[in-house]
């Protein structure tokens, strides 16, 4: 099987542009279809995922899958990653020079899929899109960011954390097949009107 993004998991397995390459027993680049309307994008691998090669298959990729299940999408529809492609030690938060290293992989996945909604699930893949935002406010909206719609969301790891938080992660998501109907609404601008002949 042949694509770009199987092309670019090939260079991102590679990839050795940050420490995180010391530890990592896989590298995560991402999960998920090509053509996919909803990208999520978490922050960093945990140990399952760096034995797996696959991200959000632990506890908190299991109450994704719950997330989704409950709005009807099948997780091979949409495509799931991380600001990070390799778990850093410990689960410790990924460094601001890791995310810089690894944010040419994040862009090209985006440029690749080039989804209609980015789900920022945590701080990490917010402050990519919502600069300056803090999470307890922001999260369960959207805004148009550079031409794509982001909706901003706790990170479902924050719920096994924090029970409370579970509510409303869960409530946060019902809004996205709303978001979704909404950005395929938006019609193109029509043609410039054609100029009628005369004769
Ligand atoms: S985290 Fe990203 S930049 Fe760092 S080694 Fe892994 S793939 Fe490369």
């Amino acid at each position: 099987m042949t694509s770009s993004l199987v092309d670019l998991y090939r260079e991102i397995s590679l990839c050795r542009d940050c420490e995180l390459a010391e530890g990592r027993n896989k590298v995560v680049p991402g999960d998920g279809a090509e053509n996919a309307k909803i990208m999520f994008i978490g922050e960093a691998p945990g140990f399952h995922e760096d034995q797996q090669g696959r991200p959000f298959v632990g506890s908190a990729g299991h109450f994704l899958d719950e997330l989704l299940n409950s709005i009807g999408l099948d997780r091979r529809k949409v495509y799931i990653c991380n600001v990070v492609k390799c778990r850093p030690p410990g689960n410790r938060d990924p460094l601001p020079k890791e995310i810089d290293a690894c944010r040419k992989w994040l862009d090209r996945q985006i440029e690749i899929i080039s989804p209609k909604i980015i789900v920022t699930l945590g701080r990490h893949s917010m402050a990519k899109f919502f600069h300056g935002s803090s999470i307890s406010k922001i999260h369960g909206t959207s805004q148009e960011i550079d031409g794509r719609v982001c909706f901003a969301m706790y990170h479902p790891a924050a719920a096994l954390h924090q029970q409370s938080l579970r509510k409303t992660i869960e409530a946060d998501i019902l809004k996205l097949p709303g978001i979704l109907a909404q950005s395929e609404d938006v019609k193109q601008p029509d043609p410039e009107p054609k100029q009628l002949s005369m004769f």
